[in-house]
C-alpha cells in the first residue's frame, strides 16, 4: 500500500501548492468563516447557489497542508452539483474520517477519498473536516430554500 499511500500524498501536496478555486467571488450569496484553534486553520468559503444548484465556489484562506487540500478538493467537488448532493458528499466525507471500518460511498466521494489516511491521525480530522463544516454553515445561510431532492 505504500506506494497508493505516496500517491495519496502528491494530490495533497499538489492541491495544496496550487489550491483550486482559490480566491474571493466577485457574486456570491452565502459564505463562512471557519477556524480550527487546534492548528491554527482558517478558512472563508463563497458560494453562489442558484436554483438549488452551487453554480461557483471559492475559498481563502491559511492552515496547513491538509486543511488547504481539503478545501480544495471541497470546491472542485460540489462547484455545480446541488446543495442536496453537497450536503450528501459532506456525509460522505464526514463518514470517511469519523467512522473507522465503515463502508464508503465512494462514487460520491471521488477524489476526496485521497484524505482518507487522515483519519489515523485524530489531530489532524479537524484539519480536513474544517472546510466541510465552514460549506455547511454558509448553506444555512443561504437565502434559497435548501430543497431535501
Ligand atoms: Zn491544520
Amino acid at each position: 500500500m505504500s506506494n497508493l499511500g505516496e500517491l495519496y500524498q502528491e494530490i495533497l501536496l499538489e492541491h495544496n501548492s496550487k489550491p483550486r478555486n482559490y480566491r474571493e467571488l466577485e457574486d456570491f450569496n452565502c459564505s463562512a468563516d471557519g477556524f480550527n484553534p487546534l492548528c491554527g486553520d482558517k478558512v472563508t468559503l463563497y458560494l453562489k447557489v442558484e436554483n438549488g444548484t452551487v453554480v461557483d465556489v471559492g475559498f481563502q484562506g491559511s492552515g496547513c497542508a491538509i486543511s488547504r487540500a481539503s478545501a480544495s478538493m471541497l470546491t472542485q467537488s460540489i462547484k455545480g452539483r446541488s446543495v442536496a448532493q453537497a450536503q450528501e458528499t459532506f456525509d460522505a466525507f464526514h463518514v470517511m474520517l469519523t467512522e473507522p471500518g465503515a463502508e464508503l460511498d465512494y462514487e460520491t466521494l471521488g477524489d476526496l477519498e485521497t484524505l482518507s489516511g487522515v483519519i489515523e491521525f485524530p489531530t489532524r480530522i479537524k484539519c480536513a473536516i474544517l472546510a466541510w463544516h465552514t460549506l455547511l454553515a454558509a448553506l444555512n445561510k443561504t437565502s434559497e430554500p435548501v430543497t431535501t431532492e
